[in-house]
């Protein structure tokens, strides 16, 4: 059979422990056989970034800027227990914190979804999209323990000295306050991402805040979402037969649990941390969960949701079995292949990337799975495999 080629490469990020593990196999039993693979590397281990100060992250997130597509393994956010195992110089900050930062990008999250695994709510039919604003808010709070009767204001003071003051409140007693905030670009940005993420696959959107509560700051959220969105997507969307939609934020809750799914659900910065741990493991597993970065400016980096696994890492090194499952970072491959497929006009890799994810699809709905799909799934006599075999068998699937 001949390959597929590739005209202009991915930018590839390799990681760690276990999934550095997978990334390999997945390389050597999936793509290798059947694409001519061109891709930039960049080593984002742990070790690497320690040697490199970092450099390479930053290497790696502006090789996304000049190539468009990049492919991410999951890495290890170093911790004091990370100082000591690694002996670093340094705690380097989360590489994708790192790379969103330098990419000013969007995350949206969405499950794989596959016979025999169901979401516990019964009604949802296709996967929700999750988009999670990554600036601002509570992340970014000062926050003050008040010790006894005062006021607390908040002023401005413009450039040019004058200021603008309003009443937080008048203590009688001790209590707390926290000032949070957000920034015009960001939001704007966020809305862009949001809009043209709809536009790419096909979903309508839904964005909601608590606007009738706080007046201002929710309110030009909603604001800028809607000024956005006439002025620069309204036409594509309607051309596209997609809609944006705009609610209240515990409408939205109480919609989502009773729709059927199949749409990009935009939340602010903390609405998004709660609520996607709640739709990850509504749908069966955080292992079966794909990330994607997309940054106003068109660049994508595709990635699993899930963590290094380490718990598996230190059994292999022990020479023990693994049944880790691959199933997000090979979605992640998909999606860049996908995307590198479409910008550079090569259908071959967009129907390589179809084929890959459906062979990996049927692979467990046949009831071939790693340990932790077996113990959620709705099927009988299923077939417990480790990392490589599932990976081989998903191999003999493509091959067929
Ligand atoms: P984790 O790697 O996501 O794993 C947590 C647990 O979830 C595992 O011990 C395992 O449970 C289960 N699990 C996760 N992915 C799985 C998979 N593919 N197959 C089977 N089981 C899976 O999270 P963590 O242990 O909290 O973090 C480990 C390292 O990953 C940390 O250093 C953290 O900084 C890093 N991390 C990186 C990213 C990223 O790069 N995007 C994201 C999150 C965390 P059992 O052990 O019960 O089988
Ligand atoms: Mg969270």
């Amino acid at each position: 059979m001949e390959k597929i080629i590739m005209k202009t490469p991915l930018v590839e990020m390799d990681g760690d422990e276990m999934t550095r593990i997978l990334w390999k196999m997945i390389k050597d039993e999936l793509l290798l056989p059947f694409i001519d693979l061109k891709t930039e590397y960049y080593d984002l281990g742990l070790e690497k970034r320690n040697e490199t100060d970092d450099q390479i992250t930053v290497d790696a997130a502006n090789a996304t800027k000049k190539y468009g597509v990049a492919v991410k393994c999951a890495t290890i956010t170093p911790n004091a227990a990370r100082m000591d195992e690694y002996h670093l110089k340094e705690m380097w900050k989360s590489p994708n914190g790192t790379i969103r930062a330098l990419l000013d990008g969007t995350v949206f999250r969405a499950p794989i979804v596959v016979k025999g695994i169901e979401p516990c709510v019964k009604n949802w039919k296709k996967p929700i999209t999750l988009a999670r604003h990554a600036y601002g808010d509570v992340y970014k709070n000062v926050e003050m323990v008040i010790p006894g009767p005062g006021k607390v204001e908040l002023v401005y003071t413009a450039e040019d000295g004058t200021e603008n003051r309003s009443l937080v409140h008048d203590f009688k007693g001790s209590g707390v306050v926290q000032g949070v905030h957000n920034l015009t670009a960001s939001i704007e940005s966020f809305a862009r991402s949001c809009f043209t993420y709809a536009l790419d696959t096909h979903q309508d959107l839904w964005f909601a805040t608590k606007d009738t509560i706080s007046k201002q700051y929710d309110h030009t959220f909603k604001d800028i979402f809607e000024e956005v969105f006439e002025k620069e997507y309204k036409e594509k969307f309607e051309k596209a037969g997609i809609t944006y939609f705009y609610t209240l934020i515990d409408d939205a809750v109480a919609r989502v649990m009773k729709g059927e799914g199949g749409f990009i659900w935009a939340c602010k910065n903390y609405d998004g941390d709660v609520m996607s741990d709640m739709v990850s493991s509504a749908f069966g597993s955080l292992a079966m969960m794909t990330s994607v970065l997309v940054s106003p400016h068109g660049y994508y980096e595709y990635e699993a949701a899930h963590g290094t696994v380490q718990r598996h890492y230190y059994r292999h090194l022990k020479g023990e079995e693994t049944s880790t499952n691959s199933v997000a970072t090979i979605f992640a491959w998909t999606g860049a292949l996908r995307k590198r497929g479409e910008l550079d006009g090569i259908p071959a890799l967009g129907e390589f990337a179809d084929k890959l994810d459906k062979a990996t699809l049927d692979t467990i709905a046949e009831g071939k799975m790693t340990k932790d799909l077996a113990m959620i799934t709705s099927l009988e006599n299923v077939q417990v495999l480790n990392s490589r075999e599932f990976i081989l068998a998903v191999r003999e699937k493509l091959e067929k």
